[in-house]
């Protein structure tokens, strides 16, 4: 059972990479804007992608527990 959602604002997000760095397991650049995408949208184990929502500059990674 998913205990975390994950959810990228595209408006905000500013395709800095730094997501995809930090956390290839989970984020990918993609789309004609190349803007961050969740890989899953929902983890179990929030594992590298607290640390992406993190070092986000303009923190558009919203992690919510469900
Ligand atoms: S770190 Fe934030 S701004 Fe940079 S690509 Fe990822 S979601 Fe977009």
């Amino acid at each position: 059972m998913a205990k975390f959602k994950i959810e990228v604002d595209q408006e905000k997000c500013i395709s800095c990479g730094a997501c995809t760095t930090i956390c290839p397991d989970n984020f990918e650049l993609k789309g004609e804007d190349n803007k961050s995408f969740p890989k899953n949208s929902e983890l179990d184990v929030i594992g590298c992608s607290q640390e992406a929502a993190d070092a986000c500059p303009v923190q558009c990674i919203k992690i919510s527990k469900i």
